[in-house]
C-alpha cells in the first residue's frame, strides 16, 4: 500500500461492505480500499454453507460462499485494494482510521468518505440472563456454524437451541446432518423469531420441535454442561409453575438476537437510533456525521443478503459521489414515522430532492405477527400516499414499501410519513 489516503476506505468485506467498494468504484473513486479483521474477504457468508442466498438478485439459489465469491472477483478486476488480518481500531469525524495488524503494523489512514460494514455480532449468554452454573457447552449458533462448516469440528452430539433465529434454525438443520440429535428448539415469544422459510426447510422437514413461549430456566452440569431445565412462560415471559422439563443434552446453542457492531460509528459521533441500535441514516445511508455511510447488517439486521447488497451498492455511490463533491445538495428532509404495528423504519429520514429522480426504499418490521391479510401504508397527515398488500406480517421477516417520484409534490407543505401495517 503506497498511500495513507484514499477517496473511499469501507470497513468490513461482508456482502454490505463488497458491494459499496464495487459501487463507488464503478462511481468514480480512484482509490477504494477495504480493510477487514478476518484473513479473507466474504464476511459472514463464508460460514454460510447452506443454500438461500441470491434469489432476489440473481434469481439463483446460491450457498453464501458462492454469492461472496460473485463479488470477490470483481474486487480483483476493478483494482480495490484490500488490507486483510487488519483491525480497524478507532475512527474519527474526520474519517481518520487507526488499524492494526501483523502485516501492516499500526497504522494511520484518512479517507474523504468512509463506509461503515461491520455487521453484526450475536448475543451472548450474559445477555440473555440463564441462571445455573457455568459450564462448557453453552455456544451462539454463530460459534457452532463457524465451527461445523470452517473448522471441523463438532460443538457436541445432543443439543438443544434457545432462540428461533435463522442462525440457530439452520444450524439445527445442519447439526442433524453431522448425527447430532437436536432435542429442541426453545422460543420466548409465541412467534418464530427468524424466517418461515426456515422453519420448515429446517425444523419441519427434520421432524425437530419447536416450543413456543418456552425457555431455559437453568443450566445443570459443571465441566460440561450436562442438561437444561426448560419452562413454559405467560405473555409477560413469566414462568409457569408447574411446566418444568428437564432435558439431558451436552450442548446449549443460543439463537437470541443480533447486535449491529456500532463500537466504531460511536467513536466517530454517529448518532445511533434506539430500535435498530445502528446509526440513523438517510436514503442514500449517509449517517449523522458528514462523509460517514453505512451498509448492510450494521445499519439494522436484515433477513436477506439481497437486500445487503443493495444498501451496499446505495452507499458506496453515494460515498463516491461526496468524495468527488458531487453528492445533491440537501432540499428539505422529511422525517419517517413507525406508526400503527411498525417497530422501526429505515432510513429514518430522506431528503426530498432524491425522491425527485428515484423510488426510494423503505425497509421496516413489523411489531407483532398478523396471520392475515395486511396493508403496508405510508400516509401524510390523513392522506394515503400509497400502499401495498401483502398475505401477513411476521417480525422475522422485513417489509418493503416503495416512495416513487410521482409522490414528490405531496411533500411540499409536510415534513414527515408515517407508515402502518394494518388488516385488510
Ligand atoms: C447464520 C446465518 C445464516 C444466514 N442465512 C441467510 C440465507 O439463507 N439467505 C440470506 O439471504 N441471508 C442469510 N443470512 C443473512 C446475511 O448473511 C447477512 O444479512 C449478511 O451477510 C450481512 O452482511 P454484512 O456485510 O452487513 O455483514 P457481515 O457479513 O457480518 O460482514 C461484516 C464484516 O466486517 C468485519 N469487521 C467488523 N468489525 C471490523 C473492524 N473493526 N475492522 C475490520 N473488519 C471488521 C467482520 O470481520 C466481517 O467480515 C444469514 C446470516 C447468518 C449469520
Amino acid at each position: 500500500m503506497k498511500t495513507n489516503h484514499f477517496d473511499i476506505v469501507v470497513i468490513g468485506s461482508g456482502p454490505g461492505g463488497l458491494a459499496a467498494a464495487i459501487t463507488a468504484k464503478k462511481n468514480g473513486a480512484r482509490s477504494v480500499l477495504i480493510i477487514e479483521r478476518d484473513v479473507e474477504l466474504g464476511g459472514i457468508l463464508l460460514q454460510c454453507i447452506h443454500n438461500g442466498f441470491g434469489v432476489e438478485i440473481f434469481k439463483e439459489d446460491l450457498p453464501g460462499p458462492t454469492y461472496a465469491q460473485r463479488f470477490i472477483n470483481q474486487i480483483g478486476e476493478l483494482g480495490i485494494e484490500t488490507m486483510l488480518d487488519t483491525m480497524v481500531l478507532n475512527l474519527t469525524a474526520e474519517r481518520c482510521l487507526t488499524l492494526t495488524s501483523k502485516t501492516h503494523g499500526y497504522r494511520q489512514i484518512s479517507a474523504k468518505a468512509v463506509v461503515l460494514a461491520m455487521g453484526c455480532r450475536e448475543r451472548t449468554r450474559a445477555q440473555v440472563r440463564l441462571p445455573g452454573t457455568r459450564p462448557a457447552g453453552v455456544y451462539t449458533a454463530g460459534t457452532a456454524q463457524r465451527w461445523v462448516n470452517v473448522e471441523g469440528y463438532m460443538p457436541g452430539k445432543k443439543i438443544v437451541i434457545l432462540g428461533s433465529g435463522d442462525i440457530g434454525m439452520i444450524m439445527a438443520r445442519r447439526l442433524t446432518f453431522e448425527g447430532a440429535k437436536v432435542e429442541r428448539v426453545l422460543e420466548i415469544m409465541p412467534y418464530l423469531s427468524g424466517l418461515t422459510r426456515n422453519y420448515v426447510q429446517c425444523l419441519q422437514d427434520f421432524d425437530i420441535p419447536l416450543k413456543l413461549q418456552h425457555t431455559v430456566k437453568r443450566i445443570f452440569g459443571n465441566d460440561r454442561i450436562e442438561a437444561v431445565e426448560t419452562v413454559a412462560v405467560d405473555d409477560t415471559w413469566q414462568p409457569i409453575p408447574g411446566s418444568e422439563e428437564t432435558i439431558a443434552c451436552d450442548t446449549l446453542l443460543l439463537s437470541v438476537g443480533l447486535i449491529p457492531e456500532n463500537e466504531l460509528s460511536l467513536q466517530a459521533g454517529v448518532r445511533l437510533h434506539p430500535t435498530t441500535a445502528g446509526p440513523v441514516v438517510d436514503a442514500d445511508f449517509h449517517t449523522s456525521v458528514p462523509g460517514i455511510f453505512a451498509a448492510g447488517n450494521v445499519v439494522h439486521v436484515y433477513d436477506l443478503v439481497d437486500w445487503v447488497t443493495e444498501a451496499g451498492y446505495a452507499a458506496g455511490k453515494a460515498a463516491a459521489l461526496y468524495a468527488a463533491d458531487k453528492l445533491r445538495p440537501k432540499e428539505k428532509m422529511i422525517t419517517t414515522q413507525p406508526g400503527e404495528n411498525v417497530r422501526y423504519i429505515v432510513p429514518q429520514h430522506f431528503d426530498t430532492s432524491q425522491l425527485t429522480s428515484e423510488k426510494i426504499p423503505f425497509q421496516m418490521r413489523v411489531s407483532r405477527p398478523i396471520e392475515k391479510p395486511v396493508w403496508v401504508e405510508a400516509r401524510i397527515a390523513d392522506e394515503r400516499l400509497t400502499r401495498r398488500g401483502l398475505p401477513y406480517a411476521r417480525p422475522g421477516e422485513m417489509i418493503t414499501l416503495d416512495l416513487k417520484p410521482e409522490h414528490f409534490e405531496k411533500f411540499n407543505k409536510n415534513n414527515s410519513i408515517t407508515i402502518r401495517i394494518i388488516e385488510r
